[in-house]
């Protein structure tokens, strides 16, 4: 072991314990420290797995590779995860040097690790990948990453060198069927082959067309957005044969569900979060490892910052959401509609670089279904709040716009005397308001 490698050991562990005492986010700094001070101090710990599972995908990631940490352990397995999101070079680094001994060992037989599509090409040679789950391909972050076809060749450069990578997929989604076939890697699907509830067919599509011939697919249902049983008219592009299937959906609030004779109780609600259970069963099927373990665990699983995070502050039940894209939102709209009770409901729109400063995207979420979801009041709040409102105007939804995130939660809860608030953020506005939450919290018991 080199007196350099054991140095940037020590000084990563220090810069995450000190910002962990500040309450600040350290991971990523404690990452670019080593890539300057060691950078093959990254390869030396990742050569020493016996398996490395990246998630890749628009929305689910951190859900997902939180829930395969928890289901891998369940079998024994040792796990080192990324597990708060730090999803580029940096925080993939970090994870992994944090995760081990003074001496360079590390202290897993296996890593899961999210990692951002744009990040991927940056850090695969570095990794041993074994496995890749694609939760799914959704636009996105338009000017950050492009189109979705954009999306799908950056994952498509990063794989192409990496023959043996297996695929876990969800067939239900065109698009990631399309980045199956292209990639040619070995895959495990899982999907779900029967219609679950009625469908609008009003929210985004994507990949509306067949590769092949370019006629319209059709589709025998939708699950939402543009995942579904799809078949091109000509026959050339078909939906795959689903590995792993879902059983029966017996509550989407909590998820109670069945998936090959097993039934798993969910804390996590919604019914997007099937899927990213399903990711994970697909992966344990792939490897024959046990689906019951993983199932007696996931009662106890707790969701990670910002995913569906609750708070009790001043007697108001809070619920924290990520919402960054238009599936993203309209599976949130889902959530709130199929919540009976009264509600406000507070959203927090930035633009900064990570946002992607174009937040057109927000004309193409369905924000009128709101308007029966039995809520009293709208705010606003981020750097774009009033973009927000006037998105919120157009479908004939008052809100009060407020500059300040900080003075919009105050208002809710003491102006208005929320006793239910939803509070749905964007990318940058996720960490702040989490934390500011958390305080309020801790002053307020
Ligand atoms: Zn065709």
């Amino acid at each position: 072991m080199r007196l350099r490698s054991v140095f940037s050991i020590a000084m990563a562990k220090a810069i995450a314990f000190a910002c962990r005492l500040l309450h600040k986010q350290g991971v990523t700094l404690a990452g670019a420290m080593v890539m300057k001070v060691d950078p093959g101090l990254f390869d030396h710990l990742s050569a020493q797995l016996k398996r490395t599972i990246v998630v890749c995908g628009t929305n689910g990631k951190t859900t997902t590779n939180n829930l395969m940490a928890m289901a891998l352990r369940a079998n024994g397995h040792q796990v080192v995860i990324n597990a708060t999101g730090s999803n580029m070079k940096n925080g993939i680094v970090s994870a992994l040097v944090l995760n081990s001994k003074w001496n360079g060992q590390i202290q897993a037989d296996t890593a899961t690790l999210e990692v951002d599509e744009a990040s991927l090409r940056h850090v695969i040679d570095h990794l041993h990948v074994t496995d890749m789950v694609l939760t799914n391909l959704f636009r996105d972050q338009l000017d950050r990453f492009g189109e979705i076809d954009i999306t799908m060749d950056l994952l498509l450069q990063a794989v192409q060198n990496h023959p043996d990578i297996h695929l876990i997929f969800n067939s239900d989604d065109v698009l990631s069927t399309q980045f199956a076939l292209k990639s040619k890697l070995s895959y495990t699907t899982f999907g779900i082959s029967k219609p679950m509830h009625d469908t609008n067919n009003a929210d985004m599509k994507e990949g509306q067309f067949c590769p092949y011939c370019h006629a319209k697919l059709e589709y025998d249902f939708y699950h939402y957005a543009q995942l579904g049983q799809f078949h091109c008219p000509n026959g050339d592009f078909n939906h795959f044969h689903i590995d792993v299937d879902l059983g029966s959906l017996d509550s989407i609030d909590p998820l109670v569900f069945t998936i090959n004779d097993v039934t798993f109780h969910s804390p996590l609600k919604g019914f997007y979060n099937v899927y990213n259970h399903m990711a994970v069963c697909a992966l344990l099927t792939h490897y024959g490892e046990s689906l019951s373990k993983f199932a007696d665990e996931l009662p106890s699983f707790q969701g990670g910052f910002g995913r569906l995070e609750t708070f009790h502050i001043h007697g108001c039940d809070i619920l924290l959401n990520l919402a960054k894209n238009p599936a993203g939102f309209n599976q949130n709209i889902d959530l709130i509609a199929n919540d009976g009770s009264t509600k406000d409901v507070l959203i927090v729109i930035n633009d900064n670089e990570q946002d992607g400063i174009d937040v057109s995207w927000l004309w193409d979420v369905d924000f009128d279904r709101l308007n029966q979801c039995n809520v009293s009041h709208y705010l606003t709040a981020g750097k774009r709040y009033m973009d927000m409102a006037l998105r919120l105007k157009y479908v004939d939804i008052p809100s009060t716009p407020f500059d300040d995130i900080h003075q919009a939660i105050s208002y809710a809860l003491h102006d208005l005397g929320s006793t239910k608030l939803y509070i749905l953020v964007n990318y940058t506005a996720l960490y702040p308001t989490s934390q500011y939450l958390h305080e309020l919290e801790r002053k307020s018991a």
